[in-house]
């Protein structure tokens, strides 16, 4: 894997910036707590906090890196969120219909709690990517890591949804 430093993100004084605008990164353990507070209702939640996110990290990016083509905005998109520490972010598959993504050493191994709220946050991310970048997208995980020991990715499907006229 190329060695890869975050363009665009100054650090001072307790401040940080992407890019000129003020951000903060989501620790996961608060993730897993919102998980915990909300419990069963805590998947529309967190796939929503994801999905702001998702959308606004890769409009920022695009905006300053300006890629190319649709591989060069996923390949953007995933070394960024893989250098934010997630865990690593590959594609499988690229094209306008659908982005096949792998996660290998998701975050949520190190907390230990086997819980399913990063995967939903990051389901959320995903979506937030997918409706930039493919417009309107519903997102699958296809295998997860964290409830399946054979895995050892999370694996998610990124599908253009079907345009009703
Ligand atoms: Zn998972």
């Amino acid at each position: 894997m190329k060695d890869f430093r975050m363009r665009g993100i100054e650090s001072k004084d307790g401040i940080v910036k992407l890019f000129g605008e003020r951000i903060v990164f989501v620790p996961p353990n608060i993730i897993s707590l919102l998980g915990q507070i909300y419990g069963e209702g805590s998947k529309p939640l967190l796939k929503y906090l994801g999905k702001k996110m998702g959308r606004r990290l890769i409009e920022n990016w695009e905006e300053h890196v300006r890629p190319n083509n649709l591989e060069e905005l996923t390949t953007l998109f995933l070394d960024m969120i893989s250098a934010t520490g997630w865990g690593l972010f590959t594609a499988e598959e690229i094209s306008e219909e659908r982005v096949i993504i792998n996660l290998k050493n998701n975050v949520s191994q190190e907390e230990g709690s086997f819980s399913k709220d990063i995967c939903f946050f990051l389901s959320g991310l995903l979506t937030g990517f997918g409706d930039f970048s493919l417009y309107n997208v519903k997102v699958e995980e296809l295998d997860c890591s964290i409830v399946d020991p054979d895995s050892d990715v999370c694996r998610f499907l990124i599908e253009k949804r079907e345009v009703e006229l």
